[in-house]
């Protein structure tokens, strides 16, 4: 039996450590009554006091490494402990229906996390989450499991897990996390863009990986090639470990182009951008080459915490990117919630299809509350750099005039204020919606710029769900509808003398960069990772000829023609 492992290569690199297993367990109760009650409270009050130590030292980490606002979630479960009417209600149990300490628990716990839900206030359902949690704490120590968390990973390790939500992704440490395996997952879900951002190696959709690994075993990412080997013998080591120096060898040697311009071989210059979901990830960005930033995904601004974020920490998120990429440009995308993306702090209306629901500008422009508190931070953040603004998730022109009506509204409060903003601020908006490519010359007369998000437009095109991995084979960037789509869009864009840009995933794919460039397309926004490849690979083509090849690409009837027509010409 091999124990070699394909999935989803989400995120390059080659990762090699020792597995750290985040399990779901199922808790079997005990079926009898307890027969010394006095014993069982003193285990539960044993466990509440292991649980405030593993409580403080989680808030005394998390307010090192991430500060005091993602600490505070923890001072509220120490409150959830401490509360006389949850300890009564434990305590009533075991004395007076004799019961054992983990079904009094799990009883009173359960009892409060459903009142919390059903009351009227949101931020009161919120705290059942919590409850829950502490809940699961206390009876992880009474039933004697070690309680795993990805803020708790000591050594460096591969986290392997059934899947990873954004937030998880967001807790992890870079130190410490090598790399991550999970069962499922798609290459454009939000985990995986997050790990090609925080360059971390990754394999998604590997199914049963879970259910195969134990804490502490040896194993072997490759992200470049979707591949996982569990407990590797010394062969597959040394050879994963020559492999992993050798990338390690050739990212020095693609360093040295960081301060290169990007142009083709015939001299023409397109700009190389970065997609970030955080201001330190526009350092990195720079670090590694980025001339701009291409997409900042704002949402992260709102994820991980309890509430919605204030103008002032946006502003300073926002001014903080401006100021360091310079002059350089900054495109700021506004909130794009929903889908698979959600706030634990915003009720969203339970929906059949979230992903063609109330999402991103819909969502906003029926709440203007929370729209424009964004504006007024992005404007504010305009006087400080190179700051672009564009709206997700466009199907209608009523939609971009609604917006833009808002945006109105907000600079003539900024005005009224005295408060400084760069009036000719370009707006633009991303092309995910066929309807929006289809009509992109409607468009083209009311924005600055359109930013193509093909994560979404193939999705919507080809009507198959982004993080489906059953579905991988119909995710094809390469449907000649695509080609046609985007360059409908770029067309649309020059005639009216306006740039195109595109911060999808395909942008950053070294078999769409040719074509992309033939089609004429002015920004390529990616992971940062992406970015020096990318230049060097532009350096060997010329636009002239990829121009003729796109051309030509457009009528191959299939992904997969396209795809041998493209190999086939750029290796000549
Ligand atoms: C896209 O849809 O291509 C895009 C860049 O946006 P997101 O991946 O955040 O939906
Ligand atoms: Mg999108």
């Amino acid at each position: 039996m091999t124990n070699v492992k394909s999935g989803i290569a989400a995120s390059p690199g080659i990762a090699i450590g020792q597995a750290w297993v985040v399990k779901e367990v199922t808790l079997t109760f005990p079926t009898d009554l307890a027969t010394d009650p006095d014993h069982e409270i003193n285990r539960y009050h044993q466990a509440v006091a292991k649980a405030k130590e593993q409580i403080g030292q989680l808030r005394d980490k998390a307010a090192r490494e991430m500060g005091e606002d993602k600490a505070a979630v923890f001072d509220a479960h120490l409150m959830v402990l401490e509360d006389p009417e949850l300890t009564g209600g434990i305590e009533g149990k075991i004395t007076a229906e004799k019961m054992q300490a983990e079904n009094a628990v799990k009883d009173v716990i359960d009892q409060f996390v459903t009142i919390f839900e059903n009351m009227d206030m949101e931020y009161m359902r919120e705290r059942a989450a919590d409850i829950r949690d502490v809940g699961t704490r206390l009876l992880y120590l009474l039933f004697g499991i070690e309680q795993r968390s990805l803020a708790e990973i000591s050594e460096p390790s591969i986290v392997v897990a059934h899947d990873l939500t954004p937030s998880d992704t967001a807790q992890m440490d870079r130190e410490k996390v090598l790399g991550f395996a999970t069962n499922i997952g798609g290459r454009t879900s939000h985990s995986a863009i997050m790990a090609r951002s925080l360059e971390i190696p990754a394999v998604i959709g590997l199914k049963t990986v879970l259910e195969e690994v134990a804490q502490g075993d040896m194993l072997i990412v490759d992200g470049t090639t979707g591949e996982v080997i569990i407990r590797p013998d010394e062969a597959q080591l040394q050879k994963y470990r020559a492999k992993r120096d050798a990338l390690l060898a050739e990212k020095k040697e693609l360093q040295k182009l960081v301060d290169e311009p990007s142009v083709t071989k015939d001299n023409v210059r397109v700009e190389l951008a970065a997609n970030i979901g955080s201001p330190e990830d526009a350092i990195a960005a720079k670090a590694r080459g980025a001339e701009g930033i291409g997409l900042f995904r704002t949402e992260f601004l709102y994820m991980d915490r309890d509430d919605f974020p204030s103008e002032e920490e946006q502003f300073t998120a926002y001014k903080r990117v401006a100021e360091t990429m310079g002059d350089a440009p900054v495109v700021i995308r506004t909130l794009d919630i929903g889908g698979d993306k959600e706030l634990s702090y915003l009720e969203l209306s339970q929906e059949m299809n979230p992903f063609l629901g109330v999402r991103a500008i819909r969502l906003c422009l029926e709440r203007p509350d929370i729209f424009k508190t964004q504006l007024r931070a992005i404007l504010r953040a305009s006087a400080y750099g190179n700051i672009k603004m564009m709206y997700p998730m466009i199907a209608t022109i009523e939609e971009l005039r609604a917006a833009n009506g808002i945006l109105d509204e907000v600079k003539t409060e900024l005005k009224n204020e005295g408060i400084a903003f760069n009036e000719a601020m370009e707006v633009g908006i991303m092309i995910e919606i066929p309807a929006a490519a289809v009509s992109a010359d409607l468009f083209a007369e009311e924005v600055d710029f359109f930013s193509i998000g093909t994560n979404d437009l193939i999705q919507y095109t080809i009507a198959v769900d982004r993080m489906n991995e059953q579905l991988t084979r119909l995710y094809q960037p390469f449907h000649p509808s695509l080609l046609r789509l985007i360059k409908q869009v770029i067309d649309a864009a020059h005639a009216k003398g306006k740039w195109a840009g595109m911060c999808g995933e395909m942008a950053g794919d070294p078999l769409a960069i040719p074509l992309l460039l033939g089609l004429g397309l002015d920004e390529f926004s990616m992971s940062a990772s992406s970015i020096l490849p990318a230049r060097k690979q532009l350096r060997h083509l010329k636009q002239a000829d990829m121009k003729q090849m796109a051309e030509a690409a457009l009528y191959k009837k299939t992904a997969q023609d396209v795809r041998f027509f493209v190999e086939n010409e750029i290796k000549n």
